[in-house]
Formats: structure tokens, sequence, C-alpha cells
């Protein structure tokens, strides 16, 4: 929308409007629910003897010096006394003239801030001056919002209660219905937090209980749950092709391989069977912690979909994954004569044409890659279905790409990773979810140890003893964020260091930097055993399956997340040896690095991990939003609100089947917010 066009119902010059722009305010609804992010209290003064520390006040007093100091930089502080005979120092790191003449000796001013009881007296560093103290004292707390430079929050004020007298009164929802709830009218909330009572103090109105507030966050939930609720309804209204198998590929697939299903997988399977056999779109996640065997189910899934004659896409967030697939589905299905193409960024051009090719004329079953896959130049013969690796990996952006891409196509997605209850029952709820709640027989839990890196000669030894064994080991270097170069020379160093303590081993190196030929080279050379120590940065991290792999070093394990870690560890352990994981720390370990080597420590089960996980960072960065900065919501906190997020769940099907003239209007007041109501 052109930032000049005024569709305000009151007057805004064009330069303000272009403000409201960039703070996403396009409408007279926008501006409503532009709320305070504090309040300021000015409707009285404290004597500056009554001040407590930390708390914000406001002060009447007249100044009775001022000066400008240069130590230990540049500063002005003025000070004043009040009627009480204290005195107090105002310090400004930066300043203006005009601030200075404001401030003149003799000027009876009000200063708004927090008192600092300091060695050398009471001091307010940085105070909000006001000089018409004529005017007398505000009636109410002074909302402060949120602002860009250029609006200042008075001319913002002003436009916000503008706003609020030109608001129709009518409600989205029915006064029964909101006596029922014990609600209070939407209009009626959003002048009390625009213009709270005087009998409310700033804290108060930070209470995310006070009705006002429920109010707000229950409409945006609502909304929320409405339009997932519709979404699904259009998903099971909308047509995919129904994919059904003759058995040819999938049973010949099921007969070669070494091991017979879980009951898990069976089960997993049986209800991916069912979804593929409908003719709208299938959205699936399948989630089973590390180990569990989600590859399989997946493989034989795509197979039926490639006995119905459609093609099956299947996308890892890494490329060590992709090709790690790449070799498994080869080994699966080449010798059942499917044509496998594969697709990652890194490819160079001429295959990646190649891989096109036969992925546009069908000549290509089977696609494996990075998102890659889902770019605007790959278009595919007759795509039926998207299988999705390690699916959280993925943000939000990605997610929404593929949902683009494969509107009317079966998904399904794969994680280790439970999602919490409050996002399952929002951004996820459009999922179906089968678990896989059963590791593979035979398999013994790893032991966790951990040990100062101080003492690595000895783990040394343990490689050099696991090796002798004829089992293989995975030693996987430090996480160094900040530099890419410093954790390729890290890994380097640990080959040779590793290299001279064990020369008789064979000892491979992977990482980022290599071409994808080159990972490729290694990973086969570690999965036929040619390799023995395979040492990496921690691309390693999702979904290698080497089963004679039986220890697994972990460097600086205090700098990697939990889910991380999990991930790692979940690399041994997977055939019937026992197997072992080292997890070398530095000293000094903060509290939080402590806590999570403790909780890996005693835990095996990745969904009791990842919910311990999850305490500790919340379902935000679960989503992956935080980064993308794609907005999740404004008013709710699914941390905090999942009260409100039961209501609004109970009542959206009630009204959708019972009101739909309320859902619309609903909706329509609702989904020109910023909220992303999207599902994932
Ligand atoms: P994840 O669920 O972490 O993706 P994978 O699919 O990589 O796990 O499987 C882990 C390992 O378990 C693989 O080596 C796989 O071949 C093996 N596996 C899978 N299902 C079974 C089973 N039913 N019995 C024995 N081994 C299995
Ligand atoms: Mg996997």
């Amino acid at each position: 929308m052109p930032s000049s066009v005024n569709t305000f119902p009151i007057k805004i010059s064009t330069n303000t409007l272009a403000k409201l722009t960039k703070l996403n305010i396009t409408n007279i609804w926008d501006l409503a629910l532009h709320l305070p992010l504090r309040y300021e209290d000015e409707t009285h003064i404290t004597p500056i003897a009554d001040a407590q520390n930390g708390v914000p006040v406001q002060i009447e007093a007249t100044v009775i010096h001022q000066q400008i100091q240069f130590r230990p930089r540049k500063q002005l502080v003025v000070q004043v006394q009040d009627v009480s005979g204290h005195v107090l120092y105002l310090r400004f790191l930066h300043f203006y003239p005009n601030q200075q003449k404001q401030l003149a000796e003799g000027n009876v001013i009000r200063a708004l801030g927090e008192i600092r009881h300091g060695f050398f007296g009471d001091e307010m560093v940085h105070p909000k001056i006001r000089t018409d103290i004529d005017k007398g004292l505000a009636e109410s707390l002074t909302p402060v919002y949120p602002t860009v430079n250029g609006l200042n929050q008075p001319a913002l004020r002003r436009l916000i209660q503008a706003a609020l007298k030109h608001l129709p009164a009518d409600d989205t929802l029915p006064a029964e219905l909101l006596q029922q709830l014990q609600l209070p009218p939407l209009l009626e909330s959003l002048i009390f937090l625009h213009s709270p009572p005087p009998e409310y103090t700033a804290r108060d109105l930070h209470e995310g209980t006070l009705p006002a507030w429920q109010r707000l966050k229950f409409d945006e939930l609502l909304a929320q749950q409405l339009s997932m609720r519709l979404a699904r309804q259009q998903r099971l209204n909308g047509h995919a092709k129904a994919l059904t198998g003759n058995g040819h590929i999938s049973e010949h697939l099921l007969a070669n391989l070494s091991f017979t299903l879980t009951e898990a997988q069976q089960r997993a399977l049986a209800e991916i069977t069912d979804d593929l056999a409908q003719t709208h779109p299938m959205h699936r996640l399948l989630q089973g912690d590390v180990g569990s065997g989600k590859t399989i189910v997946c493989a034989l899934a795509a197979a039926i979909a490639i006995e119905a004659g459609f093609q099956v896409a299947v996308m890892a967030p890494t490329e060590i994954l992709a090709e790690q697939h790449y070799l498994k589905f080869t080994q699966w299905f080449s010798p059942l004569g499917i044509q496998i193409a594969r697709l990652s960024g890194s490819m160079r051009k001429k295959a990646r044409d190649e891989a096109r090719k036969e992925l546009a004329d069908g000549t290509a079953q089977l696609a494996i890659g990075t998102h890659a896959l889902f770019q605007d130049d790959v278009t595919f013969h007759n795509l039926g279905l998207i299988i999705v690796d390690e699916q959280h990996r993925f943000g939000v952006a990605q997610r929404l790409a593929l949902k683009n891409k494969g509107e009317d196509v079966h998904q399904l997605m794969m994680s280790a990773t439970p999602i919490p209850r409050t996002l399952a029952m929002s951004f996820f709820a459009d999922l179906d979810v089968s678990v896989i709640d059963e590791l593979p027989p035979g398999r013994t839990p790893v032991i966790t140890r951990l040990v100062n890196t101080a003492r690595r000669h000895e783990v040394e030894k343990l490689v050099k003893h696991t090796c002798a064994q004829g089992r293989q080991v995975y030693w996987v270097c430090p996480l160094i964020e900040e530099s890419e170069v410093l954790q390729l020379q890290t890994a380097v160093d640990t080959v040779a260091e590793l290299q001279t303590a064990l020369p008789e081993l064979n000892i491979g190196l992977i990482h980022g930097r290599l071409k994808p030929a080159e990972k490729a080279a290694v990973m086969t050379a570690f999965v036929e055993g040619s390799i023995q120590v395979l040492v990496a940065t921690t691309v390693i991290e999702v979904g290698v399956d080497v089963p004679n792999a039986s220890l697994m070093v972990i460097e600086h394990a205090e700098r990697m997340g939990l889910a991380q870690l999990h991930q790692l560890r979940g690399r041994v352990g997977r055939g019937a040896a026992a197997s072992r994981c080292v997890l070398l720390f530095s000293e000094p370990l903060s509290d939080v690095a402590k806590a999570r080597l403790k909780v890996i420590y005693e835990n095996t089960d990745g969904f009791e991990i990842a919910r311990q996980d999850l305490n500790i960072r919340g379902p935000g960065e679960f989503l992956g939003a935080r980064q993308s900065g794609v907005p999740m919501l404004r008013f709710a906190n699914l941390e905090e609100d999942l009260p409100i997020l039961e209501k609004a769940r109970d009542l959206a099907p009630v009204l959708i089947s019972q009101q739909p003239e309320v859902v619309n209007k609903h909706l329509q007041r609702w989904l020109s917010q910023r909220s992303a109501y999207l599902g994932v």
C-alpha cells in the first residue's frame, strides 16, 4: 500500500503517514492496536527524600547549579533541590544547548526517572525533563509507545486517541458470549490500555491477567484457531491424487531388508498408507527419537507413491544428510529399477541441469536433495509426495516456500523433536502426528561420560581400544561460531594430533567446506570401514548412519545445545555393540552449561531431553521464527497463556458450525493484523 494514501478517517500529514507505515500502521485498527510498551507516572510529585532506589518517580525542584564536567567523560551535571530541602544530581552524558537552557540556574523543573543513591549523593541519569509545570499534574498514567525517529510520543498519542474515537463500537463477539467468557468488550479494553483509569499503577497494567489484556490475547488466539481450522477444512476438501500401490516395489524393499519393522514402525506406516490413499493432501508428521528408524518408514511411503506412478521428493536440511539419504535410497531402490535424481545447492550447473531434466520429464521417480529441490527453476513431471527430513531444522520461510509448492501434494515430515503442547495446539494444529515410540530391538543404551579436556590423552586410549575391536569412532570438533576458518583449523589440528598419537589408525576429516563429491568419498570410506576415526565439524550432526561406529567423542560439549548433543550422541548405539559417548568439557562451566550437561548425562530419552530443552528455550525458539523475523503472536504468549489458548480452541469449532457470520467478522478484523496465523 503506498504510504501517501490516507486510509484513516482522520487527517494525517503525508510525512506522518510515512512514519506510521514504518511502524506497520496502515489503518485505524492498526493504530488502535498499537499498544503502549510501558507507562510513565506523572500523576504526582515524590519528595526526593522519599524516592526508593531504582523505582521511577517524578520530582519537582529548583536548579541550584549547572556544570559541564569532563571526567571521566564530557557530561552535564545539574544540581537541583526540592521543597523538602534535599539535593539531587541530574546527569546527562549526551546533551544539547537547549537542554542547558532548560536547566538554567533558578529554573523550576520536573524530572522523571529512577533515583540512585550513589557514593557522591542521590542522582538521576538522563531523566525526562518538563518545564511546563504550570500545566499541573497528569490525571492518569502516560503511555509510552514504540515509535520511530520523527514521530514523537505526544503526536503518536494524539493520533491513537483520535483513532479510538473513530472506531466502530460494535464488537466482533456477541455480548452473551463475552459474558460467558468473562471478557470485556474490545473497544473498552483498548481504551483502558491507552488511557488507563487513575487508580491503576504501571505495575498493574503490565499484568497479563488484566481483563483488557485477556481480551486481546483471546481475540488473537481465537483468530489463529479459526484460520487454522478453516485451513484444515480447506485441505480436507482439497484435491490430491490418491496414492495406492500394488506392492511390487514396497514388498521387494521389505523383503531385501536385513531386519523386520518394529511394531511402532508398522503402525506409523499404516497411518501414512491410509493418508496416501485419500484424495486430499496428507499433512503428517512422523515423530520418533534419534535412531528409531524413521528413514525406512519414509522409504516405504515413497515406494507406495512410486508404485502408484508418481514422483517423490525427499528434502533434507544439510548436504551431508541429503548425501546419506541418496546413498541409502540408491542401495534400496536402484536394484528395483528406480531412477534417482540428486539436487543440492553446491552442484555444478551441468549435473544440476541433468537432474532438473530428469525430474521435469519424469525419467527420475525419486528426487533427493536440500531445499534446492524447491527452487523456482525445478519442475516435476508428476510429483505425488514430498518428504521432509528433520523438519524442525527448516526455517519458517523454507516451510512456507514448500507449502506453496506442495499445495495439492501429500506431505510427510519427519522430526526427532517432539512439538510442545501449546505449539501442537496452535501453529502445528493442521498436522497429523504419527509417533515411533520404540527403538529397534537389540540396542544397548549409550554410556555417557563427562571428561575434563585435561584428560584427553585417556580418551585417545579409548579410541585406540575401540578401533582394535574393529569398531569405529566419531570425533566431533568444537563449534566455533565466530569463525568457520578457525573451526576448520581446529579440526585439521585434531586430525594431526590424533594421527601422531595413533599412527596405526586411518583418520579421516569431514567438514562443511568440502565439495559434495569429496564429502561423499569420505563418508563412503567411513561406511566401508577404511576410515576408522572420522574427525568432523558438527556437520555430521543430523542423520548420519554408520552402525559399526560405537564411540562418539564431542569436544567442548559445554558449548552445544541439548538437541544438538542428543542428535550427535544418537550417531552411536545403532548396532548391537555397547556404545560410548564422551563429552569433553573445559572449565569454567557456566550454570546453564552445567545444567545442560547434567540433563544429557542423566537422560537418554529424546522426548524428555527435548522437554527440558524447551523449558530453557521456550516455544518461540523452537519455531525458528525469532531468527527468521517472521512475526508470531503480538499479544498472546504461548509460554503463559495456555488457559486462554484452550478456551479459544474449544470455541473455534462451535463458532464455525453455529455462527459463521461471527467467524467472518472476527477474521476480517484480525487477519489484517500482523500476527502470523499460518500453520506450519
Ligand atoms: P532416525 O529415526 O534417527 O532417522 P534411522 O532411520 O537412520 O533413524 O535408523 C537408525 C538405524 O536403525 C539404521 O541403521 C536403520 O537401518 C536401523 N533400523 C531401522 N529400523 C530397524 C528395525 N526395525 N530393526 C533393526 N534396525 C533398524
Ligand atoms: Mg534420520
